[in-house]
Formats: C-alpha cells, sequence, structure tokens
C-alpha cells in the first residue's frame, strides 16, 4: 500500500486532488501500523487521517466517537461518498444491531463507528477483539484526559482495548489546544512510543473582531445585513439572554432560534437539527450548543460576552468556517461582563488560576496589537508577522491627546474619595462628569465638587469607551474587592499632575459599523456572478438534501458550490475537476448541477454578461428547439462554420446531439483512421487536405470530437 494508492482513493471517494501536508504523513503512518497522536486544529481535516487508511486497508477500522450525533453525521457523509460505513450505539434497535454485525463478520465494512459506552456492553471487547480490525482510531482523544475540560470516564477503558490488541495500530486524534491535555492523552492511552503530529493551531480563514459592547443588537443586525443567508452562532452567557436576543432578531426579521441546557433533550434536537439542515441559520446559544455538530458551514460566530477563558473562545469561534472558507467572528467587551465573570469564577474551584485566565481573556479583548498573535502565542505558537484579519491589523488605533479628558476622570474620582470618603460606580462617576440632576447624587453633595458637570459635552456611551481605555492604559484600575469602586494608580496620578500626556483611540473606530469599518471593496461583475450562482446551487443543494432527508453539507459543501461558481462547469468532466466532488456523488448529482449552470450561463449571457463558454451554449440553445445550423447562424450573426464547431464542441463534451445529421458513420471511421496514422493534433487543414477536400469540414469537426469524446468515455 502507499501513498499513490491513498491518493487516487482521496480523489475517488472525496473528490480531492491532494492531501494536506499533515494528512500525508499520518496516513504514511497509519499504514505502516505505528501508533500514532494527532493534534490538528478543528477544520483541519482529521477525518481524512483515519477514513482513507481504513479504505484502502483490509479489514474494518473501528472509530471510537464519544457523541452520537457525530457518528450518524460521519457514517452519513461516508454513504454519501460511496464508502460502506455504519455505527453502533445504545439508540439503534436489536434488528438493525444485527444487520450491522452481519456485515461485520463478511467484512462489508470499512469503518465502524462506536461510543465508548458500548465497549462496556457485555462480552463486547471480546466480540471485537475476533473481528479482523485493520486499526482502532479513537476521535475527540482529550475526553480520555482527566486534565481536559471534557473528560469522559468511559474512555480510560481504552487503555484496556490498546493491552488487548498489542498488534493493532492505534491513532488518537484531537482538536485540543490545551497542552497538559496534550501531554497526557499518549499515556492515558498506553501508546507504544507513537508519533506525534502537531499541526498549527492558527486558522487564517477566521477574521477576528473585538466591538465595544454598547448596542450590541444594533451592531449584531449590521453585521447580518451584510452576510445574507449565512448560518451562524451568537454565544451568550445566560439562558434568558439567549431568548431574549433571539427573539430582538426574530423581531428584526431574522431567522433566529435559541438553545440552552434548561430545554427539553427534544427541544434541544430539533433546533439543532434545523440548524444543521440549513432551516434555521442563527442560532443565540449557551456555549452548550456546538459539541455535537460537525456543520462545516458555520460562516460566523458572535460572543455577545466575554468567555471566561482563551480555551473557550477559541473552541467557540473555531466552530466558524470548519470548510476553510472565509469566516468572521466578532466578540463583545464590556466591564459589565468582566464584573459578571470575576463573580462567577470567584464561587467556583481554582479561583486563582480561574482569575488569572480571565485577566488573558481581558488582555486579548483590549489588546492594541495583532489579535492573532496574542491568540496563537496563548497557545505557544509565534506569528512570523500580523495577520491582517484582524480588526487592529485593518485598522490600526488612530490617536489623540486625551490627558484633559482622563484627567477630568480621574479627578473626580480623587475628590470624592478623598474629600468626601466615598466610592464611585461606573454609572455615578459618568452622571457626575456629565452634570446630572439625579436625586442620589445632589442628596450626596456630589453637584459640589469641582468637575461636577466638566464633561457634559462627552456623551455617557462615550465615557463609558474612554474609562475603558484609561483602565487599559493604567490609569485607573477596579477595586474588585470594594464594590468594583474606580482607583486611581500610581501612573493615574503622574497625568493627573500634568507630568505626561496621554493618548487615546479615536471614538469613531469604535463607532463605526462592521461594513464601513472595513473598506468596502467593489465587487467586479465576474464575482458578482459567482455570488448569484452560488445562491442558486445553494438552493438546488437545500432540495436536494430535503429529499434525500441529509443536511445540505452532506450533499456538497460550501467549499465545494464556491469551487462550482467559480469555475461554471458545464460538462461532466469539467465537473469532476471540482474539489469535493468523486465519483459517486458526480453519478448522483453532476447532471443536476450542470443542468444549473449551463441555465444560469445562458440566462446570464443574454442579460449581456460575458461567460467563458457561453457562445456554445447559445447555440446549443437554439438547437435544441430544432432550429437548423444555418438558421441558428443567422439568428446568432455567426458564421455557419461556428456554430458547426460549437455543436462539435458540445457533442465531445458529452451533450445529447445527434451527429448523424452531420457526419456518417463511413466518414468517421476514415477520420479515425486518418488521425490515428497523422498523430491526433494535427488541426483540421491537415485532415481536409489529406483526404484532398472530399470530407468536409462539418465532418471532420465532428470526427474529432466524436475520438475525444470516446475517449473520455473510455476513461
Ligand atoms: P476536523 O475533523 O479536523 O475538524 P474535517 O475532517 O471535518 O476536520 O475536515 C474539515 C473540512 O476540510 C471538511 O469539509 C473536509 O471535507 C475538508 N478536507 C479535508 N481534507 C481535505 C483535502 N485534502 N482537500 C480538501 N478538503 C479537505
Ligand atoms: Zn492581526
Amino acid at each position: 500500500m502507499n501513498i499513490s494508492t491513498a491518493q487516487q482513493a482521496l480523489k475517488h471517494y472525496f473528490g480531492y486532488d491532494r492531501f494536506r501536508p499533515m494528512q500525508e504523513d499520518v496516513i504514511n503512518c497509519v499504514l505502516s501500523k505505528q501508533d500514532a497522536v494527532v493534534l490538528m486544529p478543528t477544520g483541519g481535516g482529521k477525518s481524512i487521517c483515519y477514513q482513507i487508511p481504513a479504505i484502502i486497508s483490509q479489514g474494518t477500522a473501528i472509530v471510537i466517537s464519544p457523541l452520537i450525533a457525530l457518528m450518524k453525521d460521519q457514517v452519513e457523509s461516508l454513504k454519501a461518498n460511496g464508502v460502506s460505513a455504519a455505527f453502533l450505539n445504545s439508540t439503534q434497535s436489536y434488528t438493525e444491531q444485527r444487520e450491522i454485525e452481519e456485515d461485520l463478520r463478511y467484512q462489508r465494512l470499512k469503518l465502524l463507528y462506536i461510543s465508548p459506552e458500548k465497549l462496556l456492553t457485555g462480552n463486547f471487547l471480546d466480540y471485537l477483539c475476533n473481528l479482523n480490525i485493520s486499526f482502532i482510531a479513537i476521535d475527540e482523544a482529550h475526553c480520555i484526559s482527566q486534565w481536559g475540560h471534557d473528560f469522559r470516564p468511559e474512555y480510560t477503558q481504552l487503555a484496556a482495548l490498546r493491552q488487548r490488541l498489542p498488534h493493532i495500530s492505534f491513532i488518537a486524534l484531537t482538536a485540543t489546544a490545551d497542552k497538559v491535555t496534550r501531554n497526557d492523552i499518549a499515556n492515558q492511552l498506553g501508546m507504544n512510543n507513537p508519533q506525534i503530529f502537531l499541526d498549527s493551531f492558527d486558522r487564517p480563514n477566521l477574521s477576528l473582531r473585538v466591538e465595544a459592547g454598547q448596542k450590541r443588537i444594533e451592531k449584531i443586525i449590521k453585521f447580518l445585513e451584510a452576510r445574507p443567508n449565512q448560518s451562524g452562532i451568537v454565544y451568550c452567557l445566560s439562558r434568558k439572554s439567549t431568548e431574549s436576543i433571539a427573539t430582538k432578531l426574530r423581531n428584526a426579521g431574522y431567522n433566529a432560534m435559541y438553545y440552552h441546557a434548561g430545554m427539553s433533550a427534544d427541544e434541544r434536537s430539533r433546533v439543532q437539527e434545523s440548524f444543521i439542515k440549513d432551516d434555521i441559520p442563527i442560532i443565540c446559544a449557551t456555549i452548550a450548543f456546538g459539541m455535537g455538530i460537525d456543520k462545516p458551514n458555520v460562516r460566523w460566530v458572535v460572543h455577545y460576552n466575554l468567555p471566561k477563558n482563551m480555551e473557550g473562545y477559541y473552541q467557540e469561534i473555531g466552530r466558524a468556517g470548519r470548510d476553510g472558507l472565509p469566516s468572521d467572528t466578532m466578540l463583545f467587551y464590556t466591564f459589565a461582563d468582566v464584573m459578571q465573570l470575576r463573580d462567577m469564577v470567584s464561587d467556583a474551584g481554582q479561583h486563582q488560576l480561574q482569575l488569572s485566565k480571565l485577566e488573558r481573556m481581558q488582555q486579548y479583548a483590549e489588546t492594541r496589537t495583532c489579535r492573532r498573535r496574542i491568540l496563537l502565542s496563548y497557545f505557544g505558537e509565534t506569528l512570523e508577522k500580523d495577520c491582517g484579519n484582524c480588526d487592529v491589523c485593518r485598522n490600526p488605533p488612530e490617536l489623540f491627546d486625551g490627558t484633559v479628558i482622563a484627567q477630568k476622570a480621574m479627578s473626580a474620582i480623587v475628590r470624592v474619595q478623598r474629600e468626601m470618603n466615598k466610592n464611585l460606580s461606573t454609572g455615578m462617576l459618568i452622571d457626575i462628569l456629565r452634570g446630572s440632576r439625579r436625586i442620589d447624587l445632589i442628596n450626596q453633595n456630589f453637584h459640589t465638587i469641582r468637575t461636577y458637570g466638566a464633561g457634559h459635552d462627552i456623551s455617557y456611551d462615550h465615557w463609558q469607551l474612554f474609562l475603558q481605555q484609561m483602565l487599559n492604559l493604567g490609569l485607573i484600575e477596579i477595586a474588585y474587592d470594594n464594590h468594583n469602586t474606580f482607583r486611581v494608580t500610581e501612573t493615574g496620578n503622574q497625568v493627573l499632575l500634568g507630568k505626561f500626556p496621554v493618548n487615546f483611540a479615536k471614538l469613531s473606530q469604535f463607532k463605526s459599523t462592521p461594513s464601513s469599518k472595513v473598506p468596502t471593496k467593489k465587487v467586479s461583475a465576474k464575482e458578482q456572478l459567482g455570488r448569484e450562482l452560488f445562491e442558486e446551487l445553494r438552493v438546488l443543494r437545500k432540495t436536494i438534501a430535503d429529499k434525500e432527508n441529509i443536511p445540505p453539507y452532506v450533499v456538497f459543501n460550501d467549499a465545494t458550490l464556491k469551487d462550482m461558481s467559480d469555475k461554471k462547469p458545464i460538462s461532466v468532466n469539467q465537473m469532476m475537476s471540482i474539489s469535493g466532488v468523486g465519483e459517486l456523488k458526480l453519478k448522483k448529482y453532476g447532471n443536476e448541477f450542470i443542468g444549473l449552470i449551463v441555465r444560469f450561463i445562458i440566462k446570464k449571457s443574454k442579460e449581456g454578461f460575458k461567460i467563458t463558454g457561453s457562445t456554445s451554449l447559445l447555440t446549443y440553445e437554439l438547437y435544441q428547439q430544432g432550429l437548423s445550423v444555418h438558421e441558428i447562424a443567422q439568428q446568432r450573426q455567426l458564421q455557419d462554420q461556428s456554430i458547426v464547431s460549437h455543436l462539435a464542441n458540445l457533442y465531445e463534451m458529452g451533450y445529447n446531439i445527434d451527429i448523424y445529421q452531420f457526419t456518417s458513420e463511413e466518414e468517421l471511421d476514415a477520420i479515425d483512421d486518418c488521425i490515428r496514422k497523422m498523430g491526433s493534433n494535427k488541426g483540421v487543414k491537415a485532415i481536409f487536405d489529406y483526404f484532398n477536400g472530399e470530407i468536409p469540414y462539418t465532418s471532420i469537426y465532428f470526427g474529432i470530437a466524436h475520438q475525444n469524446r470516446l475517449e473520455t468515455v473510455v476513461r
């Protein structure tokens, strides 16, 4: 077995031309029967690493996977690609299980997915050991580590399995970015000097952005306006807010639903199913949502609240863009969230550790340097240069002298504390600065301090943003141990005393909306056409998926539709070269998609767009209406000969054209002979001369087409 067999299988079953760099190495390792640990980010392409070796090896590969929903999806996708696979779990009926066992006995399955619980039932382990197993793959392998966030006791049973099958290789796969857990996996599994494959955890297709947390709903709606029909998730801290945000989005005309652990299992799986099937594109959810789904076309993720730590944040944004297409993420940052999270983690265990993780999260949100650098450095990777795909890179902050503003605020804090011995909350501080007539403010005599009203020209929201910047700059700090009140730091005092100035970032960039922030690129006519075609392909995909009762991405994923809308294949041959179109899908869906593309090209060329290949198709349309070559030529104001060459060309591509309208069996044989003698690339004129002009050009065009078409069919 070698890598070229593997490559052929990749093309045949999955429709991909080449392996990603690490996939090839992992596959080599598995084929040589060595243990392997594979650490790749979500969307990195882990499944292919064991699916291809399973397909080309003798026997059945056993895949241990913790989530039943995921298992089902994987098996469905494999079957759609013509790979024989099945899963066994507790939800199946006795008959179903018997059928699968029958398939196993006769070695009809290339992959069998099972849950770790299944391993523990009865004497299943004995049963398994008697099968012809090619190797064992352990998906979500971090579940074996007690250090991880997703420990599953059943996984510990896998070490026993490793001992029972000393001669079978194990491959463990995970997307965990947590170092402690990573190091624990091979140990816990009792692996045999495994090869470790560590991919970069960078996800360059995910754009990163942090927004100030004011007017969040408005900002989300702006964000959605620029992304019609795209699927995405809004992560929220509380169950209640998932519901209220979903309602607000629905009221704004968006098809949104909510999801949280307080719903019944039935309700939850219904929402999840609708999301997977593209029936409901937007889900407002607590972080419980997303674990059990493999949907590759989640195009965006919004964090309505700050996540507790970078691990969680990375995992949640990672649910976007698994298919590798550009996807957007947006995080809202407010102090209210920080305070709430601080309270939450203070009540939980490992309090100091949690707090410092929260602080790292905060630093990420506040940074003025490339965010991806910070994100990756947290996970121990370094980027050579700024990423160019985060808000800081796209829009470096513009600064202005904020000394006076800072002094006004700090002076108010100091006076209230020193002169009146009182503490200030954010709201009260801003109200003093803005000269509010709030009764409790007057009652406490706050209106008598010197800076009362000194900042009336700055709006409430802007004050919040300035205070946030002052915190970031270390001029003030929040006394978490003292009712979250403000305190002026030593640096702040220096500024207050006029020892040195401070710069603030201009607020225009906080206010501006996502779409206006990035200079809107002018969309070329070609791009616009591609987008329109993508939409039509998407609708066709959905119709087919509903008819077959499978998720749309199982038909084709977004990357495949994108490739189709770029390349616009109009023949089976061209369709075969689209990424993600394997043999079975070509057979099942190829014609329907080609048909749509042909109709699209004809429609658009009539509207005046220039599209490669369209002229032949316009001829074809008239040909189908029964017009003769001459009539078509007249209508299209072209030469008869051009029409003939169009039709010959289409015939060669496999279109349904009656060749004997244009030539005869004898002529075809003669031309065939001639080409064989002269070599295939002599051209029409040479063949014409060969026959001394006795065979007309029309026949020669078709003769050449006939030969090429036969070759295509043979291949
Ligand atoms: P993971 O399990 O690591 O999150 P998947 O196995 O789901 O990732 O793969 C992510 C996406 O990348 C899928 O849509 C998959 O079809 C695609 N993919 C995997 N390998 C290749 C490849 N060699 N060429 C093109 N696309 C690939
Ligand atoms: Zn960047």
